[in-house]
């Protein structure tokens, strides 16, 4: 796809996280990079976000520029206008009752879901659509409004409603979050009664938010081809796969791409050694500087395994945990995981650094600073979710020379080129994949690393440096957006509750 429309366009971009201000997963990279891509090509972007707490102290300077009634809040809901990034304009969304708490964007200090999480979404969306309909005083009005999982699925249903709305795209970054809720629930929000059926929110006896961002919009995109497809499945599309067949004309697979800005290991304030391709041999300071500063002991030649990631069942963690006994089997294999997420996990994770302290680290909780060092000091990186809708981590770890093991499920099918005999005599491979999601397949498959890794180094250093100089940047993506941008404002979808 070409975007011969190059006129700029007005975009509002809602998320519940971006960085650098506030993430706990990748919603949060792809909401603070793609924005910026987009203003680089010359888009009048604005993002919208919750004014959390870290998010106002860390978007400064910041002004009130608009005070403004919403449905569901007794106080007027202020609109804070700051930076992203010091570059792409900000609105933070400030109704402290519901967004200045401790905890993080979706659950309390303890992990717990915030009780009243569809509330405090509602909200937000609510908020949005005033701004899209230039009633928030911000004299405004964009042309599409882009929306991201189901934190912000209500927007499209409620636009919809509307005769000078822009057009909506919304795009799903993990289908299995869904923001389902019950019917007491949908009554308190106070939505249109006609949003309770099936052509609108009702899914199965409750109301789902993603549901309204699939079913309203525009245009749906999700974040990797091999995804899109995956989810027209009942394997994959968690009961979503019958209404994402019906709007499967209208439905993009866009890979998300990196902000080599922040994650690049020629540049890079956390790590301890610059290097790139072509200084590859450097990357060996970073490792024993990251066994030093987990405790492990140092030593180079050490085969040094790694995972980050949130510990829960999707990322195939128990995989990696149920391979420990065969790794600390192997001569000079380390393995270094950093995670926080579900209790059990956390705790046989524990476990494993307790009975094996020798060759394995574990770091419990989220370290941005450590995770860049993780990437910098491993020889591999495991990822065996069982899906992905994309995926980051192997492609920082790509760029990183942290070779990537994944097994072959959505981004990670589309982004590692797999070490078969062919591919790496051709020089195209990058990593190493599996085809079967259970720590058998894992175990076979780390096998083949250590067979590599056996072999003169030359081997093993043409497979991570041709990862290293693969080039996931976000241009081509953002120009993928703008097309899709396009395509939904030139075919607005009929509101399915007219068809009905
Ligand atoms: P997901 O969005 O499903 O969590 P992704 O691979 O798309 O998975 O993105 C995860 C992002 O969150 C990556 O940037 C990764 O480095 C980061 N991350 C996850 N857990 C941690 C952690 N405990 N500490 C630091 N960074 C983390």
């Amino acid at each position: 796809m070409s975007n011969q429309n190059s006129s700029p366009l007005k975009i509002l971009y809602a998320a519940s996280e971006a960085q650098p201000l506030i993430k706990t997963g990748g919603l949060a990279d792809v909401a603070g990079s793609l924005p910026g891509a987009l203003k680089h090509f010359g888009h009048d972007i604005r993002v919208v976000l919750p004014a959390y707490p870290q998010a106002v102290e860390r978007a400064i300077p910041i002004k009130q520029v608009a005070s403004l009634k919403i449905a569901g809040s007794t106080h007027p809901v202020r609109i804070l206008e700051g930076t992203l990034d010091g570059k792409v304009p900000l609105y933070l969304v400030d109704a402290p009752d519901f967004f200045n708490r401790p905890g993080n964007p979706y659950v309390d200090t303890h992990g717990n879901d915030w009780g009243d999480n569809p509330e405090r979404f509602a909200l937000f969306c609510r908020t949005i659509v005033s701004i899209a309909l230039n009633h928030a005083d911000l004299h405004w009005q964009p042309d599409i409004v882009h929306c991201n999982d189901w934190q912000t699925g209500l927007v499209a249903p409620l636009l919809a409603m509307e005769w000078n709305r822009p057009a909506t795209v919304f795009t799903i970054h993990n289908l299995a979050y869904q923001g389902v809720y019950n019917h007491t629930t949908f009554e308190r929000l106070r939505l249109p009664g006609s949003f309770w059926s099936v052509e609108g929110l009702e899914f199965h006896s409750n109301f789902s938010f993603i549901k309204g961002g699939i079913a309203f919009s525009d245009w749906v995109t999700t974040v990797s081809p091999t995804y899109a497809k995956e989810i027209l499945t009942a394997e994959y599309g968690y009961g979503f796969e019958g209404l994402l067949q019906h709007r499967k004309e209208r439905l993009s697979g866009i890979l998300n791409g990196i902000d080599y800005a922040v994650w690049d290991p020629a540049s890079d304030s956390a790590l301890p050694q610059a290097y790139d391709a072509n200084t590859f041999s450097l990357k060996r300071l970073n490792k024993v500087a990251l066994q030093r500063e987990l405790g492990l002991p140092e030593d180079e030649n050490t085969f040094l395994l790694g995972h980050i990631g949130r510990l829960v069942e999707q990322k195939g963690v128990d995989m990696i945990l149920d391979i420990i006994p065969g790794l600390v089997n192997q001569k000079n294999v380390q393995l270094v995981m950093l995670g926080t997420g579900d209790a059990q996990l956390e705790q046989r994770l524990r476990n494993a650094a307790a009975k094996h302290p020798e060759r394995v680290a574990a770091y419990i909780g989220y370290d941005e600073n450590l995770a860049h060092r993780i990437e910098a000091g491993c020889d591999c990186f495991i990822m065996p979710s069982r899906f992905e809708p994309c995926g980051l981590n192997q492609l920082y770890s790509l760029r990183y020379g942290a070779v990537p093991v994944v097994n072959q499920t959505g981004g990670l099918a589309d982004t590692v080129i797999d070490a078969s005999s062919k591919n790496l005599l051709n020089g195209i491979a990058t990593g190493f994949s599996f085809d079967e999601p259970s720590a058998d397949a894992l175990w076979r498959c780390m096998e083949r690393t250590f067979e590599l890794r056996n072999r003169p180094s030359i081997w093993w250093e043409k497979l991570a440096t041709t990862g290293m100089k693969q080039d996931f940047s976000w241009d081509a993506s953002a120009e993928h957006y703008i097309d899709v941008y396009h395509m939904a404002m030139d075919n607005p979808a009929i509101n399915p509750l007219k068809t009905a």
